[in-house]
């Protein structure tokens, strides 16, 4: 296994720990498709395979074709492919809308915009999932479960990945042994809610605080409202993946522990 460092970012076989924003929830082009990496997180990353995609348009598309200003980048369709991991050569299936429109380049010869004819594929479903980030392998099976859940679905609902982001702090809150109940003062106990429960997971683990509670936020928007945005969701993922990292990957357990004996001996062997 070779570690390389980019950006400050750890590199495992070419896979970043942390979320690539430019891999998830956009249209990309058909003949261009990104990097996605491969299901079972063996390294590799997800390969079309340009024979097996079919596309039809839709029928209200069908219906345009009568206007006589009609344009062929008015098409709208539904696409199919499979993908292949080019380690393990596992089988990916995509279906997702298919667009299309003209795109230019430059023409260096005439000295003129080139146009020419691109289509784009918005996925709407990979089976098996995608995981939008590596989770470490020791990331509790409770955790994991609502995790990825929320990848599954954040192609056709960002709005319910986000609450499924919330039921993994919840059950990373059971994990970790967080207390549930608070006694009050007449010996009576009540339950506690996620955010309390947070912060006291947090105040054991400062470098995260911000991240879980961030994420609890995101994952109640998500809840109550059904237009999530995009962004937002990657955000969440984002500092999910922040908190995971540290708490059950070795790499950084091992590097925080470092930075705990060089700033106790400041610096000095
Ligand atoms: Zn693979």
């Amino acid at each position: 296994m070779t570690l390389q460092y980019n950006s400050g970012v750890v590199v495992e076989n070419g896979c970043t720990m942390y979320l690539q924003r430019e891999l998830w929830l956009k249209k990309h082009s058909q003949e261009k498709l990104p990097p996605w990496p491969c299901p079972r997180a063996c390294g590799g990353t997800l390969q079309a395979q340009k024979k097996s995609f079919a596309s039809e348009s839709t029928h209200e598309s069908l219906q345009h074709r009568d206007n006589e200003r009609w344009e062929l980048d008015w098409d709208r369709g539904v696409i199919v492919g499979l993908l292949l991991c080019s380690r393990c050569m596992e089988a990916v299936a995509i279906g997702g809308d298919q667009t299309q429109a003209y795109e230019f380049d430059w023409d260096q010869v005439t000295n003129q915009p080139s146009p020419y004819f691109e289509q784009f594929i918005r996925p709407v479903w990979f089976h098996p999932p995608l995981p939008f980030f590596p989770v470490p392998d020791d990331v509790p099976e409770e955790v994991r479960t609502p995790l990825m859940e929320a990848f599954a679905t954040a192609w056709v609902s960002p709005s319910s990945a986000a609450a499924r982001i919330r039921a993994a702090l919840e059950t990373l809150m059971d994990a970790n042994k967080v207390q549930r109940k608070k006694r009050k003062t007449n010996g009576t106990y009540y339950e506690l809610k996620l955010h309390p429960r947070l912060e006291i997971f947090g105040e054991k683990h400062p470098k995260i605080q911000e991240h879980l509670l961030a994420a609890k936020w995101l994952g109640n928007v998500g809840a109550h409202e059904s237009d999530l945005s995009d962004d937002v969701l990657l955000d969440a993922f984002e500092f999910v993946s922040i908190v995971l990292h540290h708490l059950y990957d070795d790499r950084v357990k091992r590097a925080d522990d470092r930075v705990r004996v060089v700033n106790k001996s400041k610096g000095k062997k």
